[in-house]
C-alpha cells in the first residue's frame, strides 16, 4: 500500500459523498448506492460495485483509498479471542481484538498508533503516541473484524490502543458512520468509548447528544494512588473527573461504567475497596473489575481471586453493580498494545 494523499472512502460521511458526486457531475442518489456496497454488502473493491458505472468507479478510485489496512498477524487464543495486527499505509501497526461471547461478536478497536497517557501497566503507551488514526482507518478495523468473524459485528468497544478522546474528531466521525442507518447501522448503545479520564472529552461527549456507552478507567480511589498508576490524573484529578461523570449521568441519564484494573497489593486492598465505595456511591454507576494482565514492562502482579471477591462484596453491599472481566486471550497477549509492541520493538 502506498501512502495516500487521498481520503479513505470509509471515512467519508454520506452528505460529503453526495456533495462530491454532485461536484463530479454525478447524481446525488449514487451516494446511497455506494454506501450500500460499502456497509451492507461490505465489498472489498470498487469493481464489486456492479450498479456503478466503470467511469464513476474509476473516478472514485482516483479520489479515494479503499483499503486502509493490510492484515499481517492473526493470533488465535484457546478462549476464542482473536487478535489481529494490521499495517497502515505508512507502515505503522495497529491491533484489534475479536471477542466472541454467546451471541455477541465484539470487536475492540484502536483509536491511535500508541498513546500519550502512559498508564504504568498498559503496553500501548510505553513509547508514546505516533499519530492519530483517521476515521476511515477505524471504520476499516470494524469491517475487517466482521470479515474475519464471517458474521455481523454486534458490539464495538474503543478499548484497543490509544485514547479515543485524544483523537476526538476522527473517533466521532467513525462512530457517526458506524451508527448511521444508511451506513454500518450499529446502534449507538452497542458502541462503547473508553477514556483514561480526559475530562474535556467527557464534557464534549455529553454535549454531543449521541447515546454511546461511556467507560471511564478509574483504577484507583484516591489521587495519590491514581497519579502513581495514571499520570493523566495530574492533568485532571479525581474531583474534576467525578464531577464531570456526575454531570454526564445527570444530563444524559446514562450510566457510566468505571473500569478498575486490579493490581495485587497496590489498588486491591480493603482500604481501597472502602474508598472506592465512598467515591462512587453518590451517583448511579457500574464497576468493571479487570484483574491485571501482567506485562514485561511493569512489575505489578494480578490480584488474587480473594481480593477480587472482597471488592465484589464491598461494591455489592453498597448497591453498586459490579462485573469482572477475567482476561481473555492472555495467551495471545491481549492486553492493550502487547502484540504491536512485540512487532515494533525499537
Ligand atoms: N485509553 C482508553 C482505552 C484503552 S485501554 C482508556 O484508558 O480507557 C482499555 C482498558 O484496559 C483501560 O481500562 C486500561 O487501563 C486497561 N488496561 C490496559 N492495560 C492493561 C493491563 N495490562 N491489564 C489490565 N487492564 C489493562
Amino acid at each position: 500500500m502506498s501512502a495516500p494523499n487521498k481520503q479513505f472512502i470509509h471515512g467519508i460521511l454520506l452528505d460529503e459523498l453526495q456533495a462530491w458526486l454532485v461536484a463530479s457531475g454525478e447524481p446525488k442518489f449514487r451516494a446511497k448506492q455506494i454506501w450500500q456496497w460499502l456497509y451492507h454488502q461490505c465489498v472489498h473493491s470498487w469493481d464489486e460495485m456492479t450498479n456503478i458505472s466503470k467511469t464513476l468507479r474509476e473516478k472514485l478510485a482516483e479520489a479515494f483509498v479503499f483499503q486502509a489496512l493490510e492484515p499481517v498477524v492473526d493470533q488465535d487464543s484457546s478462549t476464542g479471542t482473536r487478535k489481529l495486527l494490521s499495517r497502515l499505509h505508512d507502515g505503522q501497526m495497529i491491533e484489534e481484538v475479536l471477542i466472541p461471547a454467546d451471541d455477541r461478536r465484539t470487536v475492540c478497536v484502536s483509536s491511535q498508533v500508541g498513546c500519550v497517557f502512559g498508564c504504568v501497566f498498559c503496553a500501548s503507551g510505553q513509547h508514546g503516541v505516533t499519530r492519530n488514526l483517521q476515521a476511515g482507518e477505524i471504520v476499516s478495523e470494524v469491517l475487517l473484524a466482521q470479515k474475519e468473524y464471517g458474521d455481523r459485528i454486534t458490539n464495538i468497544v474503543f478499548m484497543g490502543i490509544g485514547e479515543p478522546f485524544d483523537n476526538y474528531e476522527e473517533v466521532m466521525r467513525a462512530i457517526r458512520i458506524l451508527n448511521d442507518p444508511d451506513g454500518f447501522c450499529l446502534g449507538a448503545r452497542r458502541i462503547t468509548v473508553s477514556t483514561c479520564g480526559v475530562v474535556p472529552g467527557i464534557q464534549r461527549l455529553l454535549e454531543e447528544g449521541i447515546q454511546v456507552e461511556l467507560s471511564v478507567s478509574l483504577h484507583a480511589p484516591n489521587d495519590e494512588l491514581r497519579s502513581e498508576l495514571m499520570p493523566v490524573n495530574f492533568s485532571w484529578p479525581l474531583n474534576e473527573l467525578i464531577d464531570v461523570c456526575k454531570r454526564y449521568t445527570q444530563i444524559t441519564k446514562r450510566i457510566i461504567t468505571f473500569e478498575y484494573t486490579m493490581v495485587r497489593d497496590v489498588n486491591d486492598t480493603e482500604v481501597c475497596a472502602r474508598e472506592l465505595v465512598a467515591l462512587l456511591r453518590t451517583f448511579p454507576c457500574r464497576v468493571n473489575l479487570i484483574p491485571l494482565s501482567e506485562i514485561d514492562e511493569y512489575d505489578g502482579k494480578t490480584s488474587r481471586p480473594e481480593s477480587v471477591k472482597m471488592f465484589i462484596r464491598y461494591l455489592q453491599k453498597a448497591g453498586i453493580n459490579v462485573t469482572v472481566r477475567w482476561s481473555k486471550g492472555l495467551d495471545v497477549n491481549a492486553a492493550c498494545g502487547q502484540l504491536r509492541a512485540q512487532h515494533t520493538e525499537a
